[in-house]
């Protein structure tokens, strides 16, 4: 394996090398079925076992409350942009966005076709550089649901302090932060993800959703999309994403093996601050991120000269750095440095960046 690279790609992500041989040692004969975990049927034992310890698995890690059900669903996080308000939407008809990039409004503008859709807050007249503050009050009181996009995978943000909406569910899409520090599950009405960040591959989305909140959707809500369908099946109604989920649940059994979220988290605290410290500590590289609201998982910076920006990605890949270029709307770089990027990826993505600063400072 000493030909792999490291990925700092925003989605699909890295996954564990471990992870990855241990699929790849099951592959052709998985547990003496003589079949590939591919090819076995979604309602035989030996998938049973794989689909009820990946959820049992979640639980643990996440320390996912009783009264919640564990989805595992397909067509990504856009399309929980569309669940979430055909099952939520259901009283008056209003919820509250905060706007803090892209995906949220993706989010929002996907709601809009269902109810009244509102951006309480929006950090875009600065380009999404910080999370805006926002006090109960700035919700409306008969909202069905406030969304939040916990972290901005686009501009490196993170709410590192949740907003307090009272009695109104709030739901968060967790796309690129699952799983990568603890957080308190009873604090939300539903966490979705898409799980090509940091759970597995593309083809799964974890959706966690509190049981209060199934069984209400809206009449035109098509039966997949409806929650209530998915919660009764356990999440096989029909033939789920089988294959992302036997990954998956080696990633969660792995993270478990780790030590839980608690150590991951601290693990994932020394690699962002390696590389922001680094970052704020040199004339070459800065970050636009206001420094309270930096993401552990997504970190844009920006060269001094944006002319060497294409000498830096292809010096880079030349060192084994792949996949940071940064999105358009930013410019410059972005590392994301989600749980299988390793601490020696970081560390070699550092001293890479001080060699280039060195070379390219008169
Ligand atoms: C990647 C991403 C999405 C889109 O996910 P899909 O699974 O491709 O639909 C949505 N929200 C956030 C925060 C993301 O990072």
């Amino acid at each position: 394996m000493t030909d792999r690279v490291y990925n700092f790609s925003a989605g699909p992500a890295a996954l564990p090398a471990h992870v990855l041989q241990q699929a790849a040692d099951e592959m052709l004969n998985y547990k003496g079925t003589g079949m590939s975990v591919m090819e076995l049927s979604h309602r035989s034992p030996a998938y049973d076992e794989i689909h009820t310890n990946a959820e049992k698995n979640l639980r643990e890690l996440m320390q996912i409350p009783a009264n919640y059900k564990i989805l595992f669903l397909q067509g990504g996080a856009s399309q929980q942009f569309a669940a979430v308000p055909l099952n939520l939407l259901n009283k008056s008809g209003k919820a509250d966005y905060i706007n803090t990039g892209a995906w949220s409004k993706k989010a929002a503008a996907q709601a809009k076709a269902y109810g009244d859709i509102r951006f309480t807050a929006t950090s875009e007249e600065k380009n999404f550089t910080f999370i805006p503050v926002v006090e109960k009050q700035d919700f409306r009181e008969d909202a069905d649901y406030v969304h939040i996009t916990t972290n901005n995978t686009i501009f490196g943000t993170v709410f590192n302090q949740l907003p307090d909406t009272g009695d109104i569910p709030l739901v968060a899409d967790m796309s690129s932060n699952i799983l990568s520090e603890p957080i308190d599950v009873s604090k939300f009405g539903i966490i979705y993800a898409g799980a090509q960040k940091n759970i597995g591959p593309a083809g799964l989305t974890v959706v966690i959703v509190r049981e209060d909140l199934i069984g209400q959707a809206r009449p035109e809500t098509p039966i997949m999309l409806n929650y209530k369908t998915q919660a009764d099946a356990d999440s096989l109604y029909n033939t789920p994403p089988t294959y992302a989920i036997y990954m998956a649940g080696l990633v969660f059994a792995d993270l478990l093996k780790k030590g839980g979220l608690e150590k991951v988290g601290e693990i994932n605290r020394r690699k962002a601050a390696a590389l922001y410290d680094y970052i704020d500590a040199s004339d070459f590289y800065s970050s636009p991120v206001n420094p309270e609201d930096r993401s552990l998982m997504n970190v844009p910076f920006v060269l001094a000269d944006a002319e060497l920006d294409k000498a830096f990605l292809t010096e880079a890949e030349a060192n084994g750095l792949v996949n940071l270029k940064g999105h358009r709307s930013v410019g410059g770089m972005r590392a994301s440095i989600y749980n299988a990027m390793p601490e020696e990826g970081v560390a070699k993505l550092v001293d890479f960046m001080k060699e280039f600063a060195a070379k390219h400072t008169a």
